[in-house]
């Protein structure tokens, strides 16, 4: 193995169109299933590549998978579970036998063709067993617009630029892209002078997050510190949090999001991990006053990664983009929220997720909700069909994107879709 070579340097030797989210620089890890048979893979251009299969035929001989396949599995835990040191060896090992210059796979049938399948003959699956899953808190323009329209006395909450908010979710009910949700049912006051009343939420909304997945567990008692968090971290999806607006409002007041939030999920079905992440660094948002010590950061953890929303209604023949925004506008780090998440001894578990919160940027194109993009449904959006949203309608398919440039190459996360289905 060559390890003075950059991840930039390898040319792939499939056609990977420049558009495509999936090109050699990026090797995001998934689970497909192919006649009822899940495995994990990995996306290159229009193609999966099968690791069980390679692991079948020895091509991970001499490291830290060569014993038991790890990669004929139903989720991707198992491989997290081996550590930062084996996802290297293994993002490796990937980048050399699809580089140009290599022909351990390209010139070698038939595994070459056993390997390598098109994306479009599989299904793809939820690509982790999500252990614990955290919604953050962590932009402070939705912070703020969403303080406004909630509350209309505070705008951003006090402890916002001392701590990452969040709140512990549910993992149970987070799904992989493609999704159908049904418009879920509960209590909202839609007059605050009158008794709640009952059914189909009338506000039900979108939220354009990405959530980090942690691939390392940690003791109890023993916080992560921030510097550590590329040990911790595996990689990243781009997550949809449904939210059920009406019934949030009723109910958030005093223990936080509930019922409104904990219906349906949804992420990308792609993890890219951190190392592909890398060449993305920015410096993050100034923050002001300077954090506690065991949120400081010694280097840069903001990505500069591009994410879009699009809605698809019945009405319209194809999408339209509801926002463009950047994850880099976030005020709060994945090693920030990992150090706090940690820092009173609660540990993580393998599988565990982080949700960054809706990423809303500082113009009113870049917003990361309906919420916010409707002013709380007083601004209702017109789309190009002349047909106006302030909420998702039922047959609304959104769709969520996002993707950094590398050298002119793409590293990106593939679709996050989600439709509404009517409610019962
Ligand atoms: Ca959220």
């Amino acid at each position: 193995m060559n390890a003075e070579r950059t991840d930039t340097s390898y040319r792939a030797w499939l056609d990977i169109e420049p558009t495509s989210d999936f090109s050699i620089y990026n090797l995001p890890y998934g689970v497909f299933n192919r006649n009822g048979k899940k495995r994990v893979g990995v996306a290159i251009g229009d193609y999966v590549l099968d690791l069980a299969e390679l692991h079948e035929a020895g091509m991970f001989a001499g490291t830290a998978v060569a014993g038991e396949n790890v990669f004929a599995r139903h989720c991707l835990n198992d491989f997290m579970s081996l550590g930062r040191a084996a996802w290297g060896q293994i993002r490796q090992r990937l980048l050399e036998l699809l580089d140009a210059d290599n022909s351990e796979l390209s010139q070698r049938q038939p595994l070459r063709d056993r390997a390598l399948i098109r994306m479009r003959e599989v299904t793809l699956e939820m690509p982790v067993e999500v252990a614990d899953y955290i919604d953050f808190y962590t932009s402070r323009e939705h912070a703020s617009n969403v303080g406004r329209l909630f509350r209309a006395d505070a705008a951003l909450p006090p402890n916002f630029v001392y701590m990452p908010l969040g709140y512990h979710g549910r993992s149970g009910t987070i799904f992989v892209s493609p999704h159908k949700v049904r418009r879920p049912k509960g209590q909202y006051r839609p007059d605050p002078t009158k008794p709640p009343i009952f059914g189909p939420t009338q506000r039900l909304d979108f939220e354009l997050e990405v959530a980090f997945v942690v691939g390392q567990a940690s003791e109890e008692g023993v916080p992560i510190p921030v510097d550590h968090a590329r040990d911790y971290i595996f990689g990243a999806v781009l997550l949809n949090d449904l939210s059920a607006r009406d019934i949030q409002q009723w109910e958030y007041q005093p223990l936080g999001p509930f019922l409104g939030k904990s219906f349906a999920t949804v992420i990308s079905p792609w993890v890219v991990p951190l190392a592909a992440l890398e060449p993305l660094r920015v410096p993050g948002v100034k923050q002001e006053p300077e954090p506690l010590p065991y949120l400081r950061l010694a280097e840069d953890w903001a990505f500069d990664l591009h994410l879009e929303a699009w809605l698809k209604t019945v009405e319209m023949d194809a999408p339209t983009r509801l926002t463009k925004t950047n994850f880099r506008y976030l005020y709060w780090s994945v090693a920030q929220m990992l150090a706090h998440a940690t820092i009173n001894g609660a540990r993580m578990r393998v599988g565990d997720l982080f949700a960054s919160g809706t990423v809303s940027g500082p113009t009113p194109d870049s917003l990361g909700c309906m919420l916010e993009l409707s002013q709380a449904g007083r601004s209702p959006v017109l789309l190009p069909s002349g047909e106006t949203r302030a909420f998702l309608e039922d047959g609304d398919q959104i769709t969520l994107v996002g993707y950094g440039d590398v050298e002119g190459r793409r590293v990106g996360f593939g679709e996050c879709v989600c439709t509404v289905v009517t409610a019962d």
